[in-house]
């Protein structure tokens, strides 16, 4: 095993993840999801060759990518399965309660509200918009409140909303992401098919199941 020499210390999130490639703070999360899980059965330590083993990495990649933000294996005994997911959460700061809210509470949106395992992973759903509020109560199986999308600037003003997601009709997306920006909403988690053109503050993920099981299907033998 050939991990750093020195114990884990935490790497410098401020400036360090300004110059870090967007996939490899992608693969963060994937160690800190599979960090959480081994601290779930119990397995204190692993070394780089196995976390990439599980992740389908080789072991030179993850030491690259985790000495982005500092030095966090021992020599010999690899790393500290807790100390080094405390300081990847730092890291995507997500040790900290991030704020979303949900636009378009309809076939989708309803089952992300209506799932609660958001929370236990740092994730607060503080609400969900609809034009059509009182329909899309009837559809979420959680106690969320929804709203009327028409009280959104009443309801967010003064409010930290760090992230919206935003499963409405595509034709609708624009219109909302422009209000959200104008609210100061720092990132958009998008799933609806529109190519949404916010300020470059503003961050912006896609999400498109038909091109992950497009990308799958490659593997797939026939
Ligand atoms: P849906 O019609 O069931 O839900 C849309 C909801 O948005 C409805 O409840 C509707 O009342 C609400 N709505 C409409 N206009 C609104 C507005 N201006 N403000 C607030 N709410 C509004 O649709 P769905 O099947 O849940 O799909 C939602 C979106 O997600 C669509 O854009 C669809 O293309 C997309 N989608 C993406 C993926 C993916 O993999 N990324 C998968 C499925 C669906």
């Amino acid at each position: 095993m050939s991990e750093s020499p020195s114990s884990p210390t935490s790497g410098d999130p401020e400036n360090g993840s300004r110059k870090i490639p967007a996939a490899v703070i992608k693969r963060l999360s994937l160690y800190a999801r599979l960090l959480q899980s081994l601290e779930f059965q119990n397995i204190t330590r692993i070394s780089s060759a196995e976390l990439g083993r599980r992740l389908g990495m080789n072991a030179a990649q993850v030491r690259k990518d985790l000495a982005c933000f500092g030095q966090f294996g021992v020599p010999g005994l690899g790393y500290y399965v807790a100390d080094l997911r405390v300081q990847l959460r730092k890291i995507l700061r997500s040790d900290s309660e991030v704020r979303v809210i949900l636009i378009g509470v309809g076939n989708l949106g309803s089952a992300l509200l209506s799932y609660g395992g958001f929370l236990k992973q740092g994730f607060t759903m503080l609400w969900g918009f609809d034009v059509d509020p009182v329909a899309a109560r009837s559809r979420v199986r959680s106690a969320i409140e929804i709203f009327s999308i028409d009280d959104l600037e009443k309801r967010l003003i003064g409010q930290q909303v760090d992230i919206a997601v935003l499963t409405v009709p595509a034709d609708a997306a624009q219109a909302i992401a422009t209000r959200l920006a104008a609210l100061g909403v720092q990132a958009i988690l998008n799933f609806t098919p529109s190519r949404l053109d916010v300020p470059k503050v503003m961050q912006v993920r896609y999400v498109d199941l038909a091109l992950e099981l497009e990308n799958l299907s490659y593997y797939v033998q026939s």
